[in-house]
């Protein structure tokens, strides 16, 4: 089969053996896969990845319950036998594997072996295109999935990229007041279109008047901004890892009793269903789309400036 495969170097490689399912894992055919940032990172050496890239997808499950129909999968593969698993928390399983990030070949190549358990039967309703967002889309569920957001809350969000978009969109459905904040006018321009209200970083913005606070700019200076401009007993929200360590006055936090929540991957169902009923419109985001023999060049085009969804067409559905 054909592979986007990350070792020395990222590359393709056409003619790599098919996955071999684990027990509990069955064979996608990959239809459509996405470039995330989290790719560009790994292939910059984050985590130490080595193997198939890609973790958002969606394709046709080849056998199980699913067999023939139209599935996407959740990343995180737990052992579901530890403590944490036991718990409820798979997602934080010591044990686990992530597809295409951590020991577990990923999602561009012809073909994916995921866990059963992980994957979701995409409703009829959302073609391919739409579908392969699942995964962005959940994660950014997982903010209202953490907090109870009200609709009066006063809502920034720091960072006018793919996630920030996404978690944008999904939490304007829930509150009247939010607000991007970015550093390219172009991409607040299409947040604009969407009919949200956005501000450059640049701009006067209102200093502790935020009940929550949203971070998605991935750099250090997102966390010192987000503490300037949230209420006293406010929230921030980290959704983005920084590389490296950070220094930052923490007695803000203390001070103004802030409390910091991290929040990674989301869930599954409630993303199919928001995409299922055009609660988020992910479709502006698609910038450009490559066949995935050409996924090399669909990796240049997703790190250029402005770029915020690269798509790759793998196969075909029917
Ligand atoms: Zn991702
Ligand atoms: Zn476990």
């Amino acid at each position: 089969m054909r592979a986007i495969v990350l070792d020395d170097s990222v590359r393709i490689d056409s003619d790599r053996s098919a996955p071999t399912p684990a027990g509990d894992e069955v064979l996608v055919r990959v239809t459509r896969a996405g470039v995330c940032e989290t790719d560009l990172q790994l292939i910059k050496g984050y985590m130490g990845f080595r193997g198939v890239l890609g973790h958002e997808f969606v394709g046709v499950a080849e056998s199980g319950p699913y067999a023939g129909q139209r599935v996407v999968g959740e990343i995180n593969c737990a052992c579901w036998d530890c403590e944490t698993c036991r718990r409820g928390l798979p997602t934080h399983c010591p044990n686990r594997t992530v597809l295409g990030i951590l020991n577990h070949d990923g999602a561009f190549a012809d073909l994916i072996a995921v866990p059963q358990r992980n994957l979701h039967v995409v409703p009829d309703a959302i073609p391919d295109d739409i579908a392969v967002f699942t995964e962005p889309v959940a994660a950014a569920l997982q903010i209202p999935a953490q907090l109870a957001i009200a609709l009066t809350d006063r809502i920034v969000v720091l960072g006018d990229g793919r996630l920030g978009n996404l978690c944008a969109q999904v939490l304007a459905s829930i509150a009247d007041d939010v607000l991007v904040v970015g550093k390219h006018r172009e991409k607040l321009a299409l947040l604009e279109a969407m009919g949200l209200r956005t501000a450059l970083l640049s701009d006067d913005l209102s200093p502790s008047a935020a009940d929550i606070v949203v971070d998605f700019t991935g750099s250090a200076s997102g966390l010192p901004t987000a503490l300037k401009l949230v209420r006293p007993r406010g929230t921030v929200v980290l959704k983005t890892t920084v590389a490296g360590a950070q220094t930052l006055a923490w007695a803000p936090f203390v001070i103004d009793e802030v409390t910091l929540v991290g929040s990674r991957c989301g869930p599954f169902d409630r993303a199919l269903h928001a995409l299922e009923h055009g609660l988020v419109d992910v479709e502006p985001l698609i910038a450009d789309r490559f066949d995935l023999s050409k996924g090399l060049a669909a990796l240049e085009r997703a790190q250029q400036k402005g770029v915020l969804k690269v798509l790759l067409d793998v196969g075909q559905s029917t």
